[in-house]
Order: C-alpha cells, then structure tokens, then sequence
C-alpha cells in the first residue's frame, strides 16, 4: 500500500513517515500544496495524509482540484485542534476522514488502516481467506494458525493482493503501489517476490493470470473478472 504524507511541518513529517514505513507502507512525502496536488495527481496512492495549513496551495483547495479531477483516493486531512470550520471545509472538499492536532501517531496508524480497509470493501482488520490469516494491525500473517515469516517488502506485496482479493493485479500496479517515487523500477523483480511468498504460502493461493498479472483467491472460487463473465 502506497501512502502520500503532505505536510509542511519537517519534524511532524519525518515522524510520521518513519511511523508509516515501520507499520508496512511506502511513503511519498510532500512539504507543499503544489508538490503533494502534483503526486497526487500523477502517482497512483492507496490513501493520502494531507495537512491543511500548507504553503504555496492550501489543504483544502488541493483535495478541490483533486476530486475535481476525479481522483477518489481515500484522504484523511490534518486539522488544527480549535478549527472546526477547517473540518467542514475539509469534508465538503471530499475527505474521508479527519485527524486534529495534536494526535496520537497510534490513533493516525489506524484510520489509515480504516481508510484502506473501507476502500477494500473489508470488514475488519483481520483478513482471512481459506487457510491464509493476514492481520493488518500486527503485520502478521499465518497459515493454518501457523506464522508465517515474511520480508516487509513480501509482507506489502501480500497485503496488497490481498486487499483486492478476487482481482486480477497487474505487474505495473504493484510496482507502482509496492515502491516509493525514487525506487528504480523493474517489474522483473516482482516475479521474483511472487515466487517467494507462493513458496512461503499455500502455493495456489496466489495465481498467475496469464499476460495480466496476479490474483489472490483461494483456488476454485470465481474472481471478479469471471463473475462479471458469468
Ligand atoms: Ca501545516
């Protein structure tokens, strides 16, 4: 899951990036309006972190053009404590969720868990299909009630397949969801950690859609993409 933070405040940002990475997400940080509304607008991002008291471009005006521009990422905004009209302003932009300073980075960890969850159509933190267990809270993941050790980067991979259970996901789109903007791409390696974590798993669980990419889904049961065929 791919995660863009704006936020002019360099401490606040630096912390809450390191806080996300620890917790399993590539970060993009932004310091502007204009730089976040730009990798907002070009870069695929599972959620946003947007800070409403920015330089250059305002919070609010950047969620505007955003949504304008039919961009629906999930956003949660970053209010000041005693702004309520902020808030209004914020949702009536499109947000999805608010958090006001100061927080708890805890209590920010799992909105975003809330925000994706939501995005994903699931209904609780844990995510369960057939034998395979993935708790999102812990990072944790086991097969039949057994642990599973993952590297962060197979654990990410799993994590996003899994959130778009049924879906067929293309190379492209997990390199792009999988890695920050300075990581030298190459959709090569994925077939790589595909391989691993198919060895680390139930190997079926995770199938090959051939030329399209990728699908988590216990074996025999319809995707989506057959279902909409049917
Ligand atoms: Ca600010």
């Amino acid at each position: 899951m791919r995660i863009l933070l704006v936020e002019d405040d360099a401490d606040l940002q630096r912390l809450l990036k390191r806080a996300l990475s620890d917790a399993g997400y590539v970060v993009d940080a932004a310091g502007d309006g204009e730089e976040g509304h730009f990798l907002g607008d070009t870069e695929p991002y599972d959620a946003v972190i947007l800070d409403l008291g920015l330089p250059k471009m305002d919070g609010v005006r950047v969620l505007e053009k955003w949504r304008k521009a039919g961009r629906t990422m999930p956003v949660l905004i970053l209010t000041a404590r005693d702004r309520w009209s902020d808030k209004v302003a914020g949702f009536d932009a499109g947000a999805d969720d608010y958090l006001a300073k100061p927080f708890y980075t805890e209590e920010l960890l799992a909105r975003v868990r809330a925000l994706l969850r939501r995005a994903a159509g699931l209904a609780t933190s844990e995510i369960e299909i057939g034998p395979l267990r993935i708790d999102t809270r812990a990072s944790r993941v086991t097969l039949d009630g057994n642990p599973v050790k993952l590297t962060s980067l197979e654990y990410r991979l799993l994590s996003y397949l899994a959130h778009h259970r049924g879906k067929v996901v293309s190379r492209t789109e997990l390199v792009e969801h999988l890695y920050d903007q300075d990581f030298d791409r190459d959709s090569n390696t994925i077939e790589v950690f595909v391989g691993r974590l198919r060895r680390k798993l139930d190997s079926n669980l995770i199938q090959t859609v051939r030329g399209l990419g990728y699908c988590l889904e216990i074996p025999g049961a319809a995707r989506d993409e057959d279902r909409a065929k049917a």
